[in-house]
């Protein structure tokens, strides 16, 4: 039996994710550790959203689809890895607890804050971002004035390894 990860190693795992699958490894294994549920084979696309929307998931589906504007903005205002890895996190795992089956808006929401406490720490910044909005970081950003270039939509390779199989 393997032990459940202390709250040190996941801030660590955090802050050294390099890319989208080691950050979704975290918020899998997070969520499997705080709730016991877990789900494989999903994929991860990014496009060019509005930027008041962070992700979504089609219900029915194994996708999520993340805004990538959305991302480069955060990057651009924060310049720091942490913060858009903390940022990317809370998105993903909201996305993930829909396509596990909790499709409220009210129940996600409450649900990543109590996955990010028990993962992280009620002071850490991913708590306090779930417990406020990850859009707190962008704070003073005049948001209304990006205007996103709408790119092609794109399919992240090796999000999962058990995706591979299905990536020509
Ligand atoms: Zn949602």
């Amino acid at each position: 039996m393997s032990e459940t990860p202390s709250i040190e190693q996941n801030r660590l795992r955090l802050d050294e994710a390099h890319g989208y699958s080691e950050l979704w490894e975290l918020v899998k294994d997070t969520a499997k550790t705080a709730l016991g549920e877990h789900r494989v084979g999903m994929m991860l696309f990014l496009d060019d959203l509005p930027i008041q929307l962070g992700a979504y998931h089609p219900v029915g589906t194994n996708n999520i689809v993340l805004n990538r504007t959305l991302v480069q903005v955060v990057e651009a205002a924060t310049k720091s890895q942490r913060l858009v890895n903390a940022f990317i996190y809370i998105l993903l795992l909201h996305e993930y607890l829909h396509a596990l089956g909790y499709v409220r808006e009210a129940e996600a929401r409450q649900l990543v804050y109590q996955v990010s406490e028990r993962s992280f720490g009620e002071d850490h910044i991913v708590s306090r971002l779930a417990r406020t909005s990850p859009w707190a970081l962008l704070k003073g950003v005049p948001l209304s004035l990006i205007e996103a270039p709408k790119r092609v939509m794109e399919i992240v390779r090796d999000f999962e390894k058990s995706n591979q199989r299905y990536i020509v």
